[in-house]
């Protein structure tokens, strides 16, 4: 029997995950197939019922479920409580355990890929939502010392950095602003950041704003590391305004393969094959 893991979300349309996490599964040669379970809110009961039945491993949990699949599940891993957010489930001795990889997905490829030193370092995070959650907690979590959170909605970003300053003991000596993405300050927040990360939905394809950046050339410095978390497209506006600048670029689809990584490793106990999955990647036309 052919056993199953899947992603529970909606919509899914075109998802990246099935791609990378089979191939993780057909490297090690594993009986288990990853589809996609699109579900609305009214079902997600029943699909989490039916996850508990013999040959469901566990799920990958994306927009908008990831806050209240929280009620459904047994028991809640510590990060992903300080988080607020789960995006794995993992079933053990018939048990479901939400587990949150954002945030380990969010901070490797920045220390590994853009070889970031976060220790010291003065960050602009544009965003308050989920993925902003996942990155303020590893950013502080990692040393970060100057912290701006930058959001449409003001008191969104509020409560980001109150919820991070009473439940963080990194961020009780960070320093922490928050501003709405139009105040005048964001120039000199911008021009003198360390990193530049963007968890907001602006440049999505197939959105209002897909071909919209938060930010021009003229408020990036050479000196600036951009990492935008939307992968869809690859490169995106903010992407190519940080090139022009001539500041370095960090693009979301390594987030994405290492989040899907950590869950592998949480359902499967044994290394996720990085390369292989990164490399399932490399062929896939987003639509
Ligand atoms: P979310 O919880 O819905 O948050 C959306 C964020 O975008 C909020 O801060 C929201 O501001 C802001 N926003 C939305 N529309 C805006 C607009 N027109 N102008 C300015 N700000 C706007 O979504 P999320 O889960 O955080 O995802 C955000 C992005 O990160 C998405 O593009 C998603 O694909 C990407 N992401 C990538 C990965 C990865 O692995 N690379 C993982 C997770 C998410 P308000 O608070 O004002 O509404």
């Amino acid at each position: 029997m052919t056993g199953l893991v899947g992603l529970i979300g909606y919509p899914l349309g075109h998802s990246l995950s099935p791609v990378f996490q089979q191939a993780a599964l057909d490297y090690y040669e594993l009986k288990f197939k990853y589809e996609l379970w699109p579900t609305t809110s009214d079902e997600l009961p029943s699909l989490v019922s039916r996850i508990r039945e013999f040959g469901y491993l566990g799920a990958n949990v994306t927009i908008p479920h990831k806050v209240e699949i929280m009620a459904l599940l047994d028991e809640i891993d510590d990060v992903a409580k300080t988080i607020g957010a789960v995006n794995t489930i993992v079933k053990k001795d018939e048990k479901l355990i939400g587990y949150n990889t954002d945030a380990f997905g969010f901070l490797k490829p920045l220390l590994e890929l853009a070889k970031f030193k976060p220790s010291g370092a003065r960050v602009l995070l544009l965003g308050a939502g989920g993925a902003a959650r996942s990155a303020c907690y590893a950013l502080l979590n990692a040393g970060v010392t100057h912290l701006v959170l930058a959001n449409r909605t003001l008191s969104n970003a509020e409560r980001l950095a109150c919820e991070s300053q009473k439940f963080l003991e990194n961020a009780k000596s960070a320093q922490i602003n928050f501003v709405t993405l139009a105040d005048p300050k964001l120039n000199t927040y911008a021009r003198s950041a360390d990193l530049i990360v963007n968890a907001t939905s602006i440049g999505m394809r197939h959105s209002s704003f897909a071909q919209e950046s938060l930010l021009m050339p003229q408020q990036i410095s050479e000196d600036t590391l951009v990492y935008d978390l939307v992968y869809n497209p690859r490169e995106t506006q903010l992407l190519r305004n940080a090139k022009d600048a001539g500041a370095r670029t960090l693009e979301g689809i390594p987030m994405l393969v290492y989040q899907g990584a950590e869950s592998f490793e949480l359902w499967f106990k044994k290394k996720a094959p990085i390369d292989v999955m990164m490399h399932a990647c490399d062929g896939e036309q987003f639509k």
